[in-house]
């Protein structure tokens, strides 16, 4: 009999396990609510990381004096970047319906709820349709987090999706959160030319970070002139008398004045009127619904993935947990598949110079009291960062001293994001370091850092 396969929610999560499990033969069914492809194409990576490239453009055209050219004026189009931003996300989201449709996924256009442990009910333009399933996956996503002490009013206190699509550049910007998303969009602004102060909680940028990697963020923020308020608690908003104004008070008495300011706090669970008590699954007391290794909640057949499952927010994450259900709803689990190891999933940070790492990092290796072989090599000793006129970063490789077997690492600088690819494959496949030391990369290029690091 065939496997009838509900999920509610078509961001990362949703529409890979959809993708997945049809091709392995179930009959799938995706409610969602707004846009296929999720808050991850509408307001999140896709949004934020085409800002980011434009701005990346302005600073890499103004840098460009070191590369024998002249400096030249640039003007932003906010109109054209909104179009800009607004293709792109379409684009996505087409290319993933038309994916879907190609594997006879149905999408229902509505929202969805349980009505107990093996019904859904869609609520839609076309009126209520009613779901019976073997397996339901809920992966319905996060949103901005909002505390009591602040009320965003989408014109000058802002969350992180009142920024997109752009419709005005602030002149400055008090970005509150420093961590992966405030950074990001000091980053932008920044680069966008707006005076960008940074309300940072702790003495360091990026929280829980490798206090090196922090540090050259710090580093090259300082040099833009943002204004790093750190150890400072953000305890209010409030917009100035004339309103042209929002004034951010911190805990210690410190103030600062911009003529915007953003939310970059973290992230609440959409959880709420999904009918999971109906269906009987259990929520934490953040909202997030609890899941096993194999993403199952304590439901049996009920299945969450993505953001509301409290791992790791990431869509790189939500689309392989989607993976993982699709296979463990069609029973592949007990053949031939991998447990999803949260450990070895690797990020990225897209400021200037990027940022990402993977796997084991060297402070809790040192809390844990575990033996390690730290080596690390500047991108100044490449051709290629020379040739780039960017010789700003490093790469540094973490392994086990006695087997060479490559348990982590991090890179700064220009293509991180690429880059860590190599070293994550050699996390999650247990190569060594004089695997990725004798492979044959190319020359000139960025990866030379990375063999030599591997020596
Ligand atoms: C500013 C920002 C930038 C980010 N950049 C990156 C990045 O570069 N790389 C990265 O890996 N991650 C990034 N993330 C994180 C990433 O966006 C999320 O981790 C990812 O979107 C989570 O995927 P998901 O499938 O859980 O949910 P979502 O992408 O949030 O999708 C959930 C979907 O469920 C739908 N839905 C909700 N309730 C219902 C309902 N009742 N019925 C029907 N549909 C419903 C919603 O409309 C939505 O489409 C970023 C986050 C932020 C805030």
């Amino acid at each position: 009999m065939t496997t009838r396969f509900v999920i509610i929610g078509g961001g990362p999560a949703g529409n890979i396990a959809a993708t997945y499990a049809a091709r392995l033969g179930a009959d799938v069914t995706m409610i969602e609510r707004d846009v296929v492809g999720g808050a991850a194409h509408l307001w999140d990576c896709i949004p934020s990381k085409s800002m980011i490239a434009t701005g990346r453009a302005i600073s890499r055209t103004q840098a460009i004096g070191g590369m024998g050219l002249e400096t030249v004026d640039i003007d932003v189009d906010v109109d054209g970047l909104r179009s800009r931003i607004e293709a792109i996300k379409n684009k996505m989201s087409s290319n993933t319906t038309g994916l879907l449709e190609s594997q006879g996924v149905r999408i229902v256009r509505g929202t969805g709820r349980f009505l107990g442990p093996n019904t859904v009910e869609a609520d839609g333009v076309d009126g209520i349709e009613l779901f019976e399933f073997d397996a339901a996956l809920v992966c319905t996503g996060s949103r901005p987090r909002i505390p009591d002490w602040c009320q965003p009013d989408g014109e000058r206190i802002l969350t992180t999706r009142d920024c997109y699509p752009p419709h005005v550049f602030p002149e400055s910007v008090t970005i509150v959160g420093s961590g992966v998303t405030g950074v990001e969009f000091v980053h932008m602004f920044s680069s966008f030319g707006a005076k960008v102060t940074l309300v940072v909680s702790r003495q360091q940028v990026l929280p829980g970070k490798d206090p090196e990697v922090a540090a050259v963020l710090e580093e090259e923020f300082m040099r833009r002139g943002v204004k790093l308020l750190m150890g400072a608690r953000a305890v209010s908003t409030e917009r100035t008398a004339d309103g042209e104004g929002v004034i951010v008070r911190c805990d210690d008495g410190r103030s600062v004045e911009s003529t915007h300011a953003v939310l970059a706090i973290g992230s609440a669970p959409n959880t709420e009127n999904l009918g999971l008590e109906r269906a009987g699954v259990d929520v934490d007391s953040g909202g997030y619904v609890a899941i096993n290794q194999h993403c199952v909640t304590n439901v049996s057949n009920i299945y969450a993935a993505g953001d509301i499952s409290g791992k790791l927010p990431l869509s790189s994450v939500a689309s392989m947990q989607g993976r993982k259900v699709a296979e463990h709803v069609m029973g592949l689990h007990t053949r031939s598949h991998r447990h999803l190891d949260y450990d070895k999933a690797a990020s990225a940070i897209f400021t200037e110079p990027e940022i990402a790492d993977v796997g084991l990092e060297e402070a809790d290796a040192f809390s844990s009291g575990r033996k390690i072989r730290v080596t690390k090599v500047p991108f100044a000793t490449t051709a290629k960062s020379m040739i780039n006129n960017d010789t700003q970063g490093f790469v540094k490789i973490i392994s086990d001293p006695a087997t060479g077997v490559v348990l982590g690492g991090s890179i700064v600088g220009r293509q991180a994001a690429e880059l860590i690819s190599v070293i994550a494959v050699a996390v999650t496949a247990g190569l060594t370091v004089t695997d990725v030391a004798e492979s044959i990369l190319v020359h000139p290029a960025l990866s030379e850092a990375l063999s030599d690091a591997a020596e």
